[in-house]
């Protein structure tokens, strides 16, 4: 028995699917970039961990990995409009290819923040990998080059989405039907 309970969760996209979706995207970037160039894909904490992860298996290049802390939303599902650097990035992106890796793009505030201060460190590029879209919920447009997938105006959990602070571990993506955490 897992520890969730599945009567609570609607799943979204299961472990196969998510997997080949994410295969696809790898291959469109390796096809992009070039192994001369220097390359990192920059993971935003902590939603984006399992799909960093993955991603960065399936992209045949020499990549650097980092991590950027943000945090725009606290406990609550309502985006408050303000983020917050929790971690900087450990290395220099000064004339590197970045590629951003979110979990999910929802109202775009946090990623047009994002955008506007890897711009000031002078990267050779930035492009955007994130594996899910709420466009029923953009204030800002974001031009993400790598999606996963677009999604309706569902909060989501699991695959490095939480919800209270739990549930990143789940293997899939699902909506909780429940009231509480589906635990
Ligand atoms: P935005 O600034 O685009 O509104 O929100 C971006 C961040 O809000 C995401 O990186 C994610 O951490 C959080 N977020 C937005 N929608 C969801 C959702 O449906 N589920 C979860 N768990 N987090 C979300």
């Amino acid at each position: 028995m897992p520890f969730y309970n599945t009567d609570k969760i609607d799943v979204l996209f299961d472990e196969e699917t998510l997997s080949q979706r994410i295969r696809q995207l790898g291959e469109q970037i390796t096809a992009d970039y070039s192994a001369d160039e220097p390359l990192v894909m920059v993971g935003v904490l902590k939603g984006s961990f399992l799909f960093l992860a993955d991603l960065c298996r399936a992209v045949d290049l020499p990549v650097e990995i980092d991590f950027l802390g943000l945090s725009s939303y606290g406990d609550s599902e309502q985006s408050s409009g303000v983020v917050r650097v929790t971690q900087d990035l450990s290395r220099s992106i000064e004339g590197k290819h970045v590629i951003v890796v979110e979990d999910i793009v929802d109202t775009g505030l946090t990623m047009a923040y994002l955008l506007e201060n890897l711009a000031t460190r002078n990267p050779a590029s930035v492009k955007i990998a994130s594996l899910l879209h709420k466009p029923a919920r953009t204030k800002v447009d974001i031009p993400i080059d790598y999606l996963g997938f677009e999604i309706p105006d569902r909060f989501v959990i699991g695959y490095g989405l939480d919800s209270q602070n739990k549930l990143r571990n789940l293997p899939f993506i699902g909506v909780n039907v429940g009231d509480g955490l589906p635990i």
